[in-house]
């Protein structure tokens, strides 16, 4: 890790309190309060990465498991 407020060199898993480096991007939104056309995305190590996806689906939210951080989802 680079020294603190790096985050944007470096891509950091979104799980609290994890620092490990982010290989997976989870984008998704919430129907309730987010339009057709907004999108979140939750970047994750690969530890995190099935419990952010599990935590998303748990509450019905559409997602979608990005392999790789960045503009992933601006390609997709
Ligand atoms: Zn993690």
């Amino acid at each position: 890790m680079i020294g603190f407020g790096q985050q944007f060199d470096e891509p950091v898993c979104s799980r609290a309190a994890c620092r490990e480096r982010a290989t997976w991007s989870i984008v998704w939104r919430n129907p309730r309060i987010h339009t057709a056309d907004r999108r979140k995305v939750w970047l994750a190590c690969d530890e995190h990465v099935a419990y952010l996806r599990d935590f998303l689906a748990s509450r019905d939210f559409p997602l979608e498991v990005v392999e790789g951080v960045g503009t992933a989802g601006d390609r997709a």
